[in-house]
Formats: structure tokens, sequence, C-alpha cells
């Protein structure tokens, strides 16, 4: 009882940060520096048997035939649509409401981004959202599993059979996620569509010490492509058939994300357990929107995001609190600057610029445990039961 009562007042000074890597870094340091050591002395930085290693385990988890390593989520997402060749015109459908490497590859591949909006409750494209925004330039669609939930990947493969494009995933946020399938079986995020994009930036479920990225496939040829990409178009040296670019996952980074892959199934049940915790504490609050789970999915939660009326006071209160908070993302990627060229504007993707407004993510890591996530709820009762 003491005890509790000490820790809460320990926890409660120290405030709760939104993301605390550190804790994680004392239950894998040891394993980390062991696979980094190991690295150091072979002295084989680029690709090689680390990497290979660490792409049979990823394709093993997800239940792909390819998985292929690059340099970021970025980079994963980039060299997939760099494979399909694309013309002057062809376009990619993408959602607003994402981080914004899924529109900078687009762009960057060479194909024209068209925006489309995304479900309300989910935060994810659907078939519908798709749907209008096809054209008979469309080539290829990109559905987001945002915030770790995948979207619903038997419409939109369908809707894609139908006309003849290609589905990327973006599942930067969702590795370990999974959907049920009409078959009664279960799919993994990056295992469905026709390629998967997948990043190890720090702050995603499974992070390196730096950036790192992969992509999935089931087509050999794709994989074949993917794995020319990354190394300048070639599969032998100064032998070019492709123009790609470098981008390779580090060996360093591999060993480090070998290093903690084990502990990734209990850190999504922790992370599941916390967004439970949330669920039991603030369902009954007036004033926000908790995120919900389509039935057919297993959520990962990169982000717990709920919808807040007066967000941003909202977050005001919680920082002043020593809470942290984020908001992705405050501006939906048809608004941005460097895509107005493309004749998107304001009101054109309604869903998509509310959510922009609304979304406030809550600290969901696994290590946050029960004493914070109750500071955290005190917080937001408090908020909205004086405001
Ligand atoms: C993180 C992220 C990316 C990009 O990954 P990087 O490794 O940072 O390049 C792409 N899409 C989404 C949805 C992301 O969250």
């Amino acid at each position: 009882m003491l005890y509790r009562l000490l820790l809460s007042v320990v926890l409660a000074l120290s405030g709760v940060p939104l993301l605390d890597l550190r804790a994680q870094h004392a239950v894998v340091g040891d394993a980390v520096a062991e696979a980094v050591a190991g690295v150091v002395e072979s002295q084989s930085f680029i690709l090689g048997l680390v990497v290979e290693e660490f792409e049979a385990e990823i394709a093993s988890l997800l239940n792909v035939r390819h998985a292929i390593g690059c340099a970021s989520g970025t980079d994963a997402l980039l060299l997939p649509l760099k494979a399909l060749d694309p013309k002057p015109g062809d376009e990619v459908i993408l959602p607003a409401f994402t981080f914004f490497a899924t529109a900078g590859a687009v762009w960057n591949a060479g194909f024209r981004p068209v925006f489309c909006d995304v479900d309300p409750v989910t935060f994810n494209v659907t078939r519908e959202t798709l749907e209008v925004r096809w054209t008979k330039w469309t080539r290829a669609v990109i559905p987001v599993h945002l915030f770790g939930q995948m979207a619903p990947m038997e419409e939109i493969g369908a809707l894609a059979r139908e006309r003849g494009a290609f589905v990327l995933e973006d599942a930067a946020q969702a590795l370990g996620a999974r959907q049920r399938t009409a078959e009664g079986g279960e799919a993994a995020a990056g295992s469905v569509g026709d390629a998967g994009a997948f990043s190890f930036f720090p702050t995603k479920n499974l992070g390196g010490y730096g950036d790192g990225g992969l992509m999935t496939t089931n087509d050999d040829g794709l994989a074949d492509a993917l794995r020319k990409l990354r190394v300048h178009g070639g599969r032998q040296m100064y032998d070019h058939e492709l123009v790609g670019t470098n981008s390779r996952l580090d060996a360093l980074q591999a060993a480090v994300l070998r290093a903690k892959l084990p502990h990734l199934p209990a850190w999504t049940e922790a992370r599941r357990k916390n967004a439970c915790l949330y669920h039991g504490a603030l369902a009954e609050v007036e004033g926000i929107t908790l995120p919900e789970t389509l039935p057919v999915n297993l959520h990962v939660y990169n982000q717990y995001t709920v919808r807040a009326e007066d967000r941003d006071r909202l977050r005001t209160h919680l920082q002043d609190r020593g809470i942290g908070s984020g908001v992705y993302y405050p501006v939906p990627l048809h608004l941005q600057p460097c895509f107005a060229s493309l004749g998107q504007g304001e009101g054109d993707l309604p869903v998509s610029e509310e959510a922009s407004r609304e979304v406030l993510s809550l600290p969901v890591f696994p290590e946050l445990g029960e004493a914070r996530i109750e500071i955290v709820t005190d917080a937001v009762r408090e908020f909205y039961g004086t405001r």
C-alpha cells in the first residue's frame, strides 16, 4: 500500500512521456550489445548473413515468401513503386491522413499522388474512399494501416483486382497486426497486398537504433526486382538492368532488430493491455471518442489515438502535468504546400481534415504500466470534468 503510494508520487513527479525508449533498452541492452559486437568483429557491414537471417525471421513471422531489408520505411514504399515503372500521368491513390512519407514516396517514384479520404472510425481507407478517386490513370493504391490497425484488405483487394491495380500496404505502424480473412484464416499486415512496406524507425513497434526498413511480397519476380533496386539495379556489380538506388538495411541495424524481435509479441501484448486500460478508464468521459477496432482486426497500437473536443487545450492541460501526447497528423497531405499543384484543396477530404483537428495520441508504449496510465486518465477526466 505504502509502496504503491510512493510509486504513484514518484511517477507523478517524473511525468509520463509519450514514449520512453530507455525502458526497453534496459531490458534488451545486453543482447543488443552482444549482437552489435558480433557484427563489429565480423567487419561485414553491408547486407550479409545477419541481414539475411533477419529477413528470414520476418518472412516466417508474417508468412510471406520474401522479406527484403532496405534503408527506411520511406524507401520500402519507394522501391516497389519504382518497380512499377511509372509513365507520365500514372496515378497512385493514398490517404490524405497519413505520415508524409507515404506521399513523398509516390511523388519520388514518379507517380502523381491522388489523395483520398478515410473512414471516420478507423482513420483507414476503405473500398468506397478509394473508389471515388479512381481514374483511368490509377495504377496502384496504398492502404495505410494507420496507428497499428489494418485497413479492410478484403474489399480493397477485390476493388484492385477488378480494376487491375497494384496494392502496396503501408504497414510501417503495423508490424504484427493481423486480420481475419474471408476463408476464416488470419493474415498479417504486409502479407495481403502485392507488396508491403515496414519501418524500423525507433518509434515503431520494432525499432532499430537508427533508420531501417523492409519490403514484403509473395511475388518472386517483384522480389527479384526489389533486391536489385536496393543495390543500384543490378544483381551483379557493374551490371545494371534497372536504375536503382543505394537502400540497404545496415548489418548493425539488422543485428539490433534480431536481438529485439523475440520480445515483439510481449511488447504487442503490453500495448494492447494499455489500450484496454484506457478504454476501461475513459469510456464514460464526455468529450473524447476512443479508438475502435474492427471485429476482424488485431490492433497493435503503435499509437493510441483518441478524438478530443478542445484538443489543443487538452494537450496543454496534459503538458502542464508532465504528460506527453502527440498529434498525428496536424495537416492532411492534400493541404501541404508542396502538393498545392495537384489541385486538391480545403473541403475536398472532410473526414481527414476533421481528424487532423481532433486527434490526440496518448502514451501507449509497452513499459508504461498501470500507475502511469492512471495519471493520464485522471488528467483527461479532470480536464473534461472542469472545462
Ligand atoms: C514511419 C512511417 C513511414 C516511414 O518510415 P521511415 O522509416 O521513417 O522512413 C511511412 N509510413 C508511415 C505510415 C509511417 O508511420
